[in-house]
């Protein structure tokens, strides 16, 4: 029989995916002694049960039904008692954190007797029990029966109205929160046409349906959909005896942090709210005080807490993040788990923990997220001295430029049409989310450093200041005023995630540290985060099988490649040496030679031109290998665009004009006449599939003979200086052997040639191809043995496995991805079991064939971390990505060699 609910002191940590990551952890802590309140957890399988059929399983009512009886033993209390009863926390909590995404429902168990018994508990403290049943109304009715919110508020609202401006929840007195009481109970009844339920069991029951629900909650599933969390999962729901932070001076709840998550230093950092209960901190509802500020309120607890800290911190070898609650003196830990982080505080963590002996290199390595690297190469803001119109909380780094938006909806809306927007807000909850995803920063008035809206952020890598209480916001006029300026809708400001300042208008936008050091300036490159990122690159460097070359096609490019410690060029591009204004003419002289002598003149005049390219690039790459496409796209590309030049000609003619107007150039009519002529005639339905790659080759002998001569004589002349130029050249979209061989046939004595002309050897010539068809792929066996090296064209490879089209996908791929049609993007991340199957193939029967064979990824894939991994699951030689994505490719390399990366914050 399945096992449905355990007790705290039955679980462990390993057993996130029965218990969820809560209630693994609240077992885990059970166990080792810390003060936890009793409670037991039902499993993420009893969810999955009732979401299947539509109900809970009678067993598991019968378990919870029993584990209830035992812990109204063990706290010698009874739900509902009259006299001294017992209240329970009804909580989800799912494998991954998804912070406020589901439910959760507080003070379970009161009744209009009970909260008399509260009363009596608490010696005689019958404010505190009125508020207590008070709030459970208000949840209960929003989160189990979807009473709307601002029904309660609103009530709240007036009540507070009435005691006086200005007046807080806390000062109203036991009489007033009984009249609330009334008048939540009346709204209650109003809005679900019953009674609010005075039978604890029923409470419960409906209790922990909802949480079930909640699952498949809007807010749930956009939140796994942006982080990737399998919806197959379910939740937990944890049971546990409530503690209250609520009960005065004494008192109070908070959220900390073993270390500070947004730098990383080893400082407990967090938020105490006094006389306050959990939910209170998290919702930003009060601006809380600093976890310091604990140690002068109660040093008792404050020195406990602590010493809980660093007992978590050694048994999980990791920053851990804690939820706390101290009821009149005594504190009671209500969470914790492994702490979500920012990228930067992630790096000086793993380095700072490794120096400490805590964890091992390895370990380290694998604590720091490589699809997180590039943000540590984020920006600030350059203020030079301009004044900001408030300040908040530093809640998530990094600037951020754009249009004040006051909903989540606009934020939402206006980024989809490609504006750049910041969304300002007194504070968020969890219904903002797709808002918040859609904004490039998040400024809230309200709230702390674990504010809804920071926790967001910081998870998703948002720049957000929270708590710049100098806003004053009117969200109906859509404005709002800080310190005397009025900022309308649609107005730019920026925002500086890193000191939290705010200012009206667009600042210019500076480079990060480490960005900085890489550029050598010895200030930034004192600052811990160098270090660190120094320390964990060189272990991934020493890890990694995997070399990592780059995508570049210019000098420049190959240099900053080379600064980022590309071991080579991997794709160099050739069509941008056909573009251009100087090379414009060459070009279409080669496309429309009628004459063998015609299309000769147009290489003569293209081959200095590309010559000094290439003499560029393999300087810049001197000593490491260069592999050169020949030109890969089809003909037209290099010509106006064929329904521009039509209407151009078309309106010429109408007007008597003899000169036709393009959005680029001015062509006289009678050349655009021909021209246009040659478009209609190299026009094709499929161009991607058309005049393209070696067939260009095959069809325009001279063309590629033209780029190979250009290449030679460019690396005759690197060597003559003294350099090392190892060159590949390599043949785009072929499909069989006899295209490979012929190709070869027609341009190695070219090759040859020109070296000997030139008088030169070079030590590193190689021939190879590009597999980027799917035929390419089954034939690899054949085809290895006309080539020296492999280079797999996983952008082509994807288009025709699926017959996506790689221009369009843009259209429908999110729907896809939505609707699980695909595992994830196939551009984005190999897709393994069909291209990915396919690229093995390739490596096993080309391998076999041709042993000495070498083979990389030039595809865009080359810098996905998960798609580096799988290349080095396949035994390739190197990946070549973008230089921006050296580094991480570099990283996810070194993860791949030493196991599984999984991203340290979940
Ligand atoms: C590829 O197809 O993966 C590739 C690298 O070539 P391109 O993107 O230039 O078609
Ligand atoms: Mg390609």
């Amino acid at each position: 029989m399945t096992k449905y609910v355990y007790d705290f002191s039955e679980g462990n940590r390993d057993m996130k995916d029965l218990l969820g990551g809560k209630g693994a952890n609240l077992a885990e802590m059970t166990n080792m002694g810390l003060p936890v309140p009793p409670g037991f957890t039902i499993t993420t399988e009893a969810c999955l049960a009732f979401l299947a059929q539509g109900g809970s399983p009678t067993e598991m009512l019968e378990e919870t039904g029993e584990h209830l009886r035992g812990l109204q033993d063990a706290m010698a209390k009874t739900l509902g008692d009259p006299d001294d009863p017992l209240l329970v926390s009804v909580r989800s909590g799912a494998k991954f954190s998804m912070p406020g995404m589901m439910d959760t429902v507080l003070n379970l168990g009161l009744n209009d007797r009970s909260v008399e018994g509260l009363a009596k508990q608490t010696g005689g403290d019958v404010r505190f029990a009125a508020d207590a049943y008070r709030r459970f109304i208000q949840m209960f009715g929003k989160i189990v029966m979807d009473v709307p919110p601002d029904a309660f508020e609103h009530a709240l609202d007036e009540a507070k109205a009435a005691k006086g401006t200005n007046a807080q929840d806390t000062d109203l007195d036991a009489d007033e929160l009984t009249a609330l009481i009334e008048r939540f109970r009346a709204i209650y009844r109003e809005h679900t046409g019953e009674d609010f339920p005075q039978e604890p069991m029923d409470q419960l029951r409906l209790a922990i349906a909802a949480v079930f629900r909640s699952w498949n909650g809007k807010r749930a599933i956009d939140y796994r959909r942006q982080n990737k969390i399998s919806d197959d999962l379910g939740t937990a729901v944890n049971i546990v005896a409530m503690v209250f932070g609520n009960r005065g001076e004494d008192s109070g709840t908070g959220v900390a942090f073993t270390r500070d998550p947004s730098t990383g230093e080893k400082v407990p950092y967090g938020d105490y709210l006094e006389n306050a209960q959990g939910e209170d901190v998290v919702a930003g509802i009060r601006n809380t005080k600093r976890i310091a500020e604990l140690e002068r309120i109660d040093p008792d607890s404050y020195r406990g807490l602590m010493d809980v800290m660093t007992t978590l911190e050694g048994h999980y070898r990791d920053m851990c993040d804690i939820e706390f609650t101290i009821e009149k003196g005594k504190l009671w830990i209500l969470q914790t788990r492994i702490g979500k982080r920012t990228a930067f505080a992630e790096w000086v963590m793993a380095y700072d923990m490794l120096d400490e002996g805590l964890i091992d290199e390895e370990e380290a390595l694998l604590r720091v997220d490589a699809n997180r690297l590039e943000e540590l190469f984020k920006r600030r803001v350059k203020a030079d001295g301009a004044r900001p119109v408030a300040k908040g909380l530093n809640a998530s780094p990094g600037a951020a430029t754009g249009a004040v938006v006051f909903t989540a909806d606009d934020a939402q809306e206006r980024a989809n049409a490609g504006d750049k927007v910041v969304l300002v807000r007194r504070e968020t909850t969890p219904d903002d989310y797709h808002g918040m995803i859609a904004s490039q920063g998040i400024l809230t008035s309200a709230g702390g450093t674990n504010s809804h809206a920071a926790v967001v952020a910081r998870g998703e890598g948002i720049p957000a200041v929270c708590g710049a209480d100098a806003i004053k916001l009117d969200p109906v006029g859509k404005t709002f005023t800080a310190n005397g300026t009025t900022v309308q809708e649609g107005e730019v400001v920026t925002i500086d995630g890193f000191t939290g300042n705010v200012y009206v208008g667009e600042l210019p936008l500076e480079e990060s540290e480490l960005e900085k050091a890489r550029s050598g300036d010895e200030e930034a490159r004192g600052e811990k985060i160098w270090k660190a990122f120094e320390r964990l690159m060189s272990v991934a460097d020493a890890r990694r099988r995997l070399r990592v070359r780059a995508n570049a096609d210019t000098p420049d490019q190959s240099s900053n490649a080379r600064g980022r410690g590309a071991e080579g060029i991997g794709l160099c591009r050739t069509e941008h040496m056909f573009l251009g204004e100087e090379r414009v003419g060459a070009v279409r002289q080669m496309i429309f030679a009628e004459t063998e002598q015609e299309e000769q003149k147009a290489y003569d005049a293209l081959l200095p031109l590309q010559r000094e390219d290439f003499v560029g690039i393999f300087r810049a790459m001197d000593g490491l290998p260069v592999t050169v496409r020949l030109l890969d796209p089809p003909l037209h590309e290099f010509l106006p665009n064929q329904v521009e030049l039509a209407v151009g000609v078309a309106r010429a003619e109408e007007r008597g004009e003899d000169e036709v107007r393009l959005r680029d150039e001015r062509v006289p009519l009678d050349e655009a006449r021909v021209i246009l002529g040659k478009v209609d005639q190299l026009h094709e339905a499929n161009p991607m599939l058309g005049l393209r790659g070696v067939r260009l080759g095959i069809v325009k002998p001279g063309l590629y003979a033209m780029q190979v001569r250009a290449i030679c004589e460019a690396a005759a002349r690197v060597k003559q200086e003294g350099r090392d130029p190892k060159v590949e050249i390599m043949i785009p979209l072929v499909a069989t052997k006899p295209e490979l061989e012929q190709m070869r046939a027609e341009l190695e004595p070219v090759a040859a040639a020109v070296l000997r002309a030139e008088g030169v050897r070079l030590d590193h010539l190689e021939w190879g191809t590009m597999i980027e068809l799917p035929r390419a792929t089954v034939t690899s066996g054949e085809i290895s043995e006309a080539a020296e090296f492999f280079s797999f064209g996983t952008n082509d490879l994807t288009q025709t496995a699926f017959g996506f089209s790689r221009d369009d996908i843009g259209k429908f791929v999110g729907m896809y991805e939505e609707r699980k049609l695909v595992p994830a993007n196939p551009f984005v991340t190999i897709d393994q079991p069909g291209v990915g199957r396919l690229m093995r193939i390739a490596v096993e029967e080309g391998r076999a064939a041709n042993p000495s064979l070498h083979i990389g990824i030039c595809g865009e894939h080359g810098g996905d971390p998960a798609s580096v991994a799988f290349c080095h699951r396949l035994g390739l030689d190197y990946v070549s990505c973008s230089p921006f994505r050296v580094e991480t490719a570099r990283l996810a390399a070194g993860q791949a060699a030493v196991g599984s990366a999984e991203p340290a914050s979940t």
